[in-house]
């Protein structure tokens, strides 16, 4: 799907499994921009690499057009073609400094943070050739200029980037999708990393890994939505942790049926998350 001038989105379903071996179809938005050069934005899960080829070459592209690979984050659904696209392209790879360790080893990754079916998501660990960092420029030719911005609290090191060229935000898993699985590191990071976000003018087209593009006043509305959408969960968190000694599970079962979740959302995954909130305490609060 065409976006802008030069900006193409790419939505690649996949599963992940329950913690009851249910498989629950999600989704990744891959993104491609075309300028002289041509970059990804994240890669998707295994095997995406033929739908990304397919795309390109419907454009009259070949994968060897692809001259740089940005990875958002290092989360599976983000890099799990990396590797290959890596070699079939020859590409440059890039990514924060505190994202490197787990791509370039995924199973590092998978055992600090075990999800299920994670080598079915991922095809294996790739190189990052170049690290990036808050106000960097990617340049894509065409006077197509990507700012880097740091945009911490999902991970350590999620970077969102943005072309005011096109008015095109990419912001990857930065902001929360309200009735979505919560999944932060640090609770006070993401909020601050969405107000961030927030405050950039001219945002035309909101473009996250998670959810369909939205425009104009719906771009700032969906921050906004999901800055209050974290914070109500940090917040019942807090309170049902503050009440019980629970263990992690059982406090993520009560969290979950408190604001109203699907059941399998009390996981490892969000299991992790509210950890996170656990420890951060009141600093998220605002
Ligand atoms: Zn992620």
């Amino acid at each position: 799907m065409r976006i802008t001038e030069h900006i193409h989105a790419l939505r690649m379903p996949f599963h992940v499994e329950d913690p009851f071996g249910q498989k629950i179809p999600r989704f990744v938005y891959v993104y491609i921009i075309c300028g002289e050069q041509i970059c990804l934005i994240d890669s998707g899960t295994k095997s995406s690499e033929k739908e990304i080829f397919g795309y390109l070459q419907r454009l009259g592209q070949r994968p060897d057009a692809i001259s740089l690979l940005v990875l958002t984050h290092s989360h599976p659904d983000h890099i799990g073609a990396a590797k290959v696209v890596q070699r079939e392209s020859g590409c440059m790879v890039a990514a924060h400094a505190a994202e490197r360790e787990w791509i370039e080893d995924v199973d590092l990754q998978c055992e600090k943070r075990p999800i299920p079916g994670f080598h079915s998501l991922v095809e294996g660990s790739v190189r990052v050739d170049c690290v990036l960092q808050e106000n960097d420029t990617v340049k894509v030719g065409d006077g197509l200029d990507l700012k880097v911005l740091h945009t911490p609290g999902h991970s350590l090191g999620s970077i969102s980037l943005f072309s005011e060229q096109e008015g095109a935000l990419f912001s990857a898993d930065a902001i929360p999708i309200v009735g979505e699985m919560p999944i932060w590191e640090d609770p006070a990071a993401s909020i601050q990393s969405i107000e961030k976000l927030f405050a950039l003018d001219g945002i035309q087209v909101l473009l996250s890994a998670w959810d369909d593009p939205r425009e104009g006043e719906d771009a700032y509305r969906k921050m906004e939505e999901g800055k209050r959408y974290l914070q109500s969960i940090h917040e019942t968190v807090l309170r049902v942790g503050a009440d019980t000694d629970l263990d992690l599970m059982e406090l993520s079962k009560r969290v979950v049926k408190e604001l109203g979740l699907p059941e399998a959302m009390a996981n490892p995954l969000t299991a992790r998350t509210f950890q996170s909130s656990l420890r951060s305490g009141t600093t998220a609060k605002r």
